[in-house]
C-alpha cells in the first residue's frame, strides 16, 4: 500500500518559512481576505490574489476545516498610495464616471461578484463593507486613543508607531533605514511610518462619505477597516489572513499594528499568506489606476472563458511571479478543454454504470490496480497539501487520465473529487450539443452511397463539400458519425 502524507504546510510570511498548519481551534480555520477596492473593475492580477485565496480555502475544505471566511468590500478611505498620499480612489471613480461615490461603490461591487462567480470562486460566509462598519473603526480608534498608541495631528488621528517595539515584524523593515530613505510628504506625522486612522481634516473637502467621530466630521484610514471587521467576525485573534505581495509592506503591516494594541493578544494572525504578482510580458505592472489594465471581460470579448483563466492561474504556483499572454493563456485554454473532453468521454463511457457501480474509493485491497489509483490519491493530496503546489496536482490529473490502468469509473470518480479543489467546473459545463443540418447529412448519406458503389471520386467530392460546411465525416463499422470541426 502507498503510503499516506495528508499533513497540510503552508507557507508563512510571518516567519517566511514553510509551516505545518494547526488552526487555533481543532477542525475550525478561520480567514479574513483584503477584498477589492470598488472604485473600478478588478483587473486580471488582482483576480489573481482571489484565484489564489479560493484555492487555499478548498484545500482547507478538502482537508475536512470547517472554514469561515470573512471578506471586505473597501469603498472608502483608500488613497491611491497604499500610505496616506495621492488621491482619493472612490472619489476618482466618481469624476470618471460623473456619478455618486457611492453609485461607483455598488456598481462595481457587483461587477465583483459577477466576476468572482465566472471564476468558480467560492464566496465568502461575510461580506462586509467598510461604510458599513463605521461604528466598529471608530470604537477601535478610540481604544488605540486609551491605550496611548495614537496622537493628533493636523487635524489627523494617527498611530504612533513608536510606541511598539515589533512594528514592521510581519515586512521585516528596518525602521531605522526605511525611514531616512522614504520620502516623506505628510509632515504632521512624527514617525516616517505613523499612518492615519481618522481623517478629520480632510484632504478632500468635496468628500461624500464622511461621518461624526469624536475627533470630528470625517473618515476612516484605509487600514483601520480590516483590523476592525475581521475581528468582529472572526474574533480577536484568528488563523489566516491573505492579500497579495504589495499588502505585507504598508497595509498588513499597519493591520496587525492596531489590532495587536487594540486587543493586545498576540499573535492576532497564526497564519499570513500573500500571492506574487501577475505581470504583463512587457514587465509593465497592471494597475487600476491606469487605464491600460485587462479584465475578466476583455478576456472573454477575445473568446477565452474565465475558468481558461482559472486553469492558467493554476499552471503557475502562488508564490511565483507569474507571467500574462495571450499565447500562454491560448495554451491553457486548449490544455483546459482537453481534459474537459476526457471527462465527457469518461462520463459517456460509463452513463449505463454511474447510478449504481460506484460506492466510493476503497483502498483497503492490495492489488496493483487499486495501488496505482491509490498513488495518484496520494500524490494529489500531498501535492495540495505542500503549500497549495497546484502545478504538481495538474500534473497528476493528466497522469491520472492517460493511466491506461484504472478504468473510466474510478477515473471519472477522481476528476470529480480533485476539481473539488481545482474548480474547473468540469460536471457542471455541459457538452455543447451541435445539431448537424440536414444538408450536411444528405451529403454524407450521399456519400454513404457512393462509397457502396466504390465510386471513391464522388466520395472524395461529398467528403470535401462536408468539411466546407465546417464538418468531418468519420467512417464507422455500422456506417458514419459527423462531427463539428
Ligand atoms: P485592490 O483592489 O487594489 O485593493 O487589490 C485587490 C487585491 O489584488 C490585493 O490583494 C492586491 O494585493 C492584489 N493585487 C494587485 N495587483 C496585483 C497583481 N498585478 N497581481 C496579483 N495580485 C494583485
Ligand atoms: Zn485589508
Amino acid at each position: 500500500m502507498v503510503e499516506i502524507e495528508n499533513k497540510l504546510k503552508l507557507f508563512n510570511t510571518l516567519s517566511r518559512e514553510k509551516e505545518l498548519f494547526k488552526p487555533l481551534k481543532e477542525g475550525e480555520v478561520k480567514m479574513y481576505t483584503c477584498g477589492p477596492t470598488v472604485y473600478n473593475f478588478a483587473h486580471i492580477g488582482n483576480l489573481r490574489s482571489y484565484l489564489f485565496e479560493d484555492v487555499l480555502k478548498r484545500v482547507l475544505l478538502f482537508n475536512k476545516f470547517r472554514v469561515s471566511h470573512v471578506m471586505n468590500i473597501t469603498d472608502v478611505g483608500h488613497l491611491s498610495s497604499d500610505g496616506d498620499d495621492g488621491e482619493d480612489k472612490m472619489l476618482k471613480g466618481a469624476r470618471r464616471e460623473k456619478k455618486t461615490v457611492w453609485e461607483i461603490a455598488d456598481f462595481y461591487t457587483e461587477a465583483f461578484k459577477r466576476d468572482i462567480e465566472r471564476l468558480n470562486i467560492l464566496p465568502p460566509n461575510v461580506w462586509c463593507k467598510a461604510t458599513e462598519h463605521i461604528e466598529e473603526q471608530l470604537e477601535m480608534v478610540k481604544k488605540l486613543e486609551d491605550g496611548g498608541f495614537t496622537y493628533f495631528s493636523g487635524g489627523n488621528v494617527y498611530f504612533d508607531t513608536s510606541k511598539i517595539g515589533d512594528y514592521g515584524k510581519l515586512a521585516f523593515l528596518n525602521l531605522e533605514l526605511e525611514g531616512r530613505s522614504r520620502v516623506e510628504k505628510d509632515h504632521n506625522k512624527k514617525n516616517a511610518h505613523d499612518f492615519v486612522l481618522w481623517f478629520t481634516k480632510s484632504k478632500f473637502q468635496d468628500q461624500d462619505m464622511k461621518w461624526e467621530s469624536p475627533w470630528g466630521v470625517g473618515y476612516p484610514g484605509w487600514h483601520i477597516e480590516c483590523s476592525a471587521m475581521a475581528s468582529k467576525y472572526l474574533g480577536d485573534q484568528f488563523d489566516i489572513h491573505c492579500g497579495g505581495i504589495d499588502h505585507i509592506q504598508v497595509h498588513h503591516t499597519n493591520e496587525l499594528a492596531q489590532a495587536e494594541c487594540t486587543f493586545g493578544k498576540k499573535p492576532w494572525v497564526k497564519y499570513w499568506m500573500h500571492n506574487e504578482f501577475l505581470v504583463l510580458s512587457k514587465g509593465e505592472k497592471m494597475a487600476k489606476s491606469g487605464e491600460n489594465f485587462l479584465t475578466l471581460s476583455s478576456l472573454e470579448n477575445k473568446g477565452f472563458s474565465a475558468l481558461d483563466y482559472r486553469y492558467f492561474c493554476l499552471g503557475t504556483h502562488y508564490k511565483k511571479q507569474l507571467m500574462f499572454s495571450f499565447e500562454a493563456l491560448e495554451g491553457a485554454r486548449n490544455a483546459r478543454e482537453k481534459l474537459q473532453e476526457h471527462y465527457w468521454d469518461l462520463r459517456n463511457n460509463v452513463s449505463d454504470l454511474l447510478e449504481n457501480d460506484f460506492s466510493g474509493f476503497n483502498f483497503k485491497s492490495d492489488e496493483d490496480v487499486i495501488d496505482s489509483l491509490q498513488k495518484f490519491h496520494v500524490d494529489f493530496l500531498s501535492q495540495i497539501n505542500d503549500d497549495l503546489n497546484t502545478v504538481q496536482a495538474l500534473a497528476t490529473v493528466w497522469g491520472l487520465v492517460k493511466d491506461d490502468s484504472i478504468n473510466d469509473i474510478n477515473k471519472l470518480k477522481s476528476l470529480e473529487l480533485f476539481d473539488q479543489v481545482l474548480g474547473l467546473s468540469f460536471s457542471k459545463i455541459k457538452k455543447e450539443v451541435i445539431k448537424v443540418p440536414e444538408k450536411v447529412l444528405d451529403l454524407a448519406k450521399e456519400r454513404s452511397v457512393a462509397r457502396d458503389n466504390k465510386n471513391w471520386e464522388k466520395s472524395d467530392e461529398l467528403r470535401e463539400a462536408i468539411n466546407e460546411a465546417g464538418f468531418s465525416i468519420k467512417d464507422t463499422v455500422d456506417g458514419f458519425e459527423v462531427s463539428k470541426d
